[in-house]
């Protein structure tokens, strides 16, 4: 703009002074847009809570005595660069020990043979984003407990876990790392444990169940006696990596509400290999099993594109979270009546969200967790006691919205929930916000917030004959299958806009003229279907053709009002 203001106009004084305004104001814009975490000349050494450019300070009147100063952990080699698994890199056997190998990967749904082969204390790059190795954090932080709870886990999976919290976390910052062992039956989980701790440079607890509780009362009995202000809970098979803890320290001390989440990194379970993961967001939808969502795009503009900065998180995963001791419990802690595993994640979530707190992702906070499928007994029916705890949640949570899962799945509604009352009492007594507002102010993206016509299951006219998605993968065709009324891939809801969902978020589209599995997308004109409720018609609005079944698939044909494999009923289940 300077350069056109000079060559349209006579150089003079008051041009020259327009000039320089000009350049000051594009310098303070400069300034303002740049990013917040650009002081890159800070040492550790001048760490002081005046030098932080950590922009979420510990406000005035925390507690001053419950604030440790800390150092850097020492960065030690214990293991040697050139073994496998080092660098977080993968594994790869020898010949002669991929029999063992293929075997051990059966057992336990994961490589174990792997994880017993790399160190315990192996070497990792630092992942984190070059921004956040910039950042620091006040000089002055509160200690916290980690609580790991276990049940039947390999040794060095364990261990490594503990190793890289030791390694890798300012002593000072951890009171003690409890270890609640849930009622495993492997031998190497008693004496051999307890002995190894004691040879830690930790203070480590161990306490044991007397019978199997699940995963949410073992993590209680060891919140019940943490000591440290702060609980960090993480699961049994993970790894911590550089400056993990200060971030979700840090930004609970600002804000004792905020439930603060390191940013989950995959440690492959063919391989062990350390792998990154895109920063993403963790929603909710019908199974009740937490799922991945690209980070919106309303979020990248409320953290101004700053990789550092916390995102706000509708649920979590559950296998790593750090919150405030007194805060846990006084937003109920965990729901005791879930047993063995599951949902409780949620739980904590919704719970959090609609009761004032809120759930965050610290991206400068890098935890990796093994996520294998659990090869341990649940002590009872597995699917009876996951959604005994599933109703839990629903029942006590999701106001009217519990319809649309028992849509879902019939079948659910008549699991017994065991008491709720306590649960109950606890919403009202904490005043919490409805589900509603937890869908329309913490997750808009909710397939939720849709407005539904109806949902159910698609039967075929004569026979009893379910349209089926048997598959979540896209481009795969809908089958004609066998009514379970189980719902789940028998299950469709149909939006104003016409959109068929499934119980996986996907839609019902077409190829040609068969009818498949496609991305959900409310503008593609491909995916649209009306429902004829006089004639049983399924019809496509772009080609005015009909859903018919035919001996092995569903495929779209003239509308015909004789042809009887065009007439579908849709059975509501709400
Ligand atoms: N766990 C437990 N008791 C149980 C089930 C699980 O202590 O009855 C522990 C388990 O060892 C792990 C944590 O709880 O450390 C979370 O379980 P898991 O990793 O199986 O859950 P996922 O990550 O697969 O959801
Ligand atoms: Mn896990």
């Amino acid at each position: 703009m300077a350069a056109f203001i000079l060559r349209k106009q006579k150089f003079s004084t008051k041009n020259l002074l327009c000039i320089v305004i000009i350049g000051l104001l594009y310098l303070i814009l400069a300034q303002r847009n740049a990013p917040r975490y650009s002081n890159n000349d800070l040492r550790p050494s001048s760490r002081n809570n005046s030098h932080s450019n950590w922009p979420f300070n510990i406000p005035q009147q925390y507690d001053q005595q419950y604030l440790h100063e800390w150092n850097e952990p020492i960065k030690v080699n214990v293991s040697n660069p050139s073994d496998r698994g080092e660098g977080g890199s993968a594994f790869y056997p020898r010949l002669d020990e991929k029999e063992l190998m293929k075997k051990l990967r059966k057992e336990h749904n994961y490589n174990a043979f792997a994880s017993e082969k790399i160190s315990m204390r192996r070497s990792l790059p630092d992942y984190r984003f070059p921004e956040c190795r910039s950042l620091i954090y006040p000089n002055k932080l509160p200690t916290a407990t980690v609580i790991i709870v276990v049940h039947n886990e390999i040794w060095a999976t364990l261990l490594r876990t503990v190793w890289s919290i030791i390694d890798r976390s300012p002593r000072e910052l951890i009171d003690e790392i409890i270890i609640v062992d849930d009622a495993s039956t492997w031998t190497h989980l008693k004496q051999p444990l307890d002995d190894y701790v004691k040879t830690l440079p930790a203070n480590i607890k161990i306490m044991r169940t007397e019978k199997r509780e699940g995963l949410i009362r073992a993590r209680l009995k060891g919140a019940n006696v943490a000591k440290g202000n702060i609980l960090v809970f993480l699961d049994a098979h993970i790894e911590c990596t550089d400056g993990w803890l200060p971030p979700l320290l840090s930004r609970i001390a600002w804000n004792r509400s905020v439930v603060a989440v390191p940013l989950i990194d995959n440690i492959g379970i063919e391989d062990m290999k350390y792998r990154t993961l895109p920063v993403n967001m963790n929603g909710i939808h019908w199974t009740l099993i937490f799922d991945w969502s690209p980070l919106p795009q309303r979020e990248i503009i409320r953290t101004k594109h700053d990789r550092t900065a916390p995102i706000r998180t509708p649920t979590h995963i559950g296998c790593a979270f750090a919150m405030d001791r007194e805060f846990f419990f006084e937003i109920g802690s965990y729901d005791e009546g879930m047993d063995i595993w599951g949902t409780e994640n949620l739980e904590l979530a919704v719970r959090t969200w609609m009761c004032g707190g809120s759930l965050e992702i610290l991206p400068c906070s890098r935890v990796a967790h093994l996520f294998r499928s659990s090869t341990y007994s649940f002590d009872g029916n597995k699917n009876e006691i996951k959604v005994r705890n599933n109703n839990r949640f629903i029942q006590v949570w999701m106001d009217d919205f519990k319809d649309y899962i028992y849509a879902a799945f019939p079948k659910w509604k008549s699991i017994p929930t065991g008491d709720l009352t306590e649960r109950i009492n606890l919403r009202k007594k904490l005043q919490c916000k409805s589900f509603r507002w937890y869908l329309e102010n913490i997750y808009p993206e909710s397939a939720w917030l849709k407005p539904f016509i109806t949902m159910g299951t698609i039967r075929n006219g004569l026979h009893n004959i379910c349209l089926d998605a048997y598959t979540m993968t896209v481009s795969q065709a809908l089958i004609p299958y066998t009514c379970h009324g189980e719902g789940g891939a028998q299950f469709f809801a149909f939006t104003v806009h016409g959109q068929m969902m499934t119980w996986r978020l996907s839609c019902v589209g077409i190829q040609g003229k068969s009818v498949v599995l496609v991305s959900c997308n409310e503008d593609d004109k491909y995916q649209q279907w009306d429902y004829n409720k006089e004639k049983h018609w399924i019809v496509h609005r772009e080609s005015s053709l009909c859903m018919r079944k035919n001996q092995t698939g569903i495929v779209l044909d003239t509308c015909n009002q004789s042809d009887i494999e065009m007439k579908w009923e849709i059975v509501s289940n709400v």
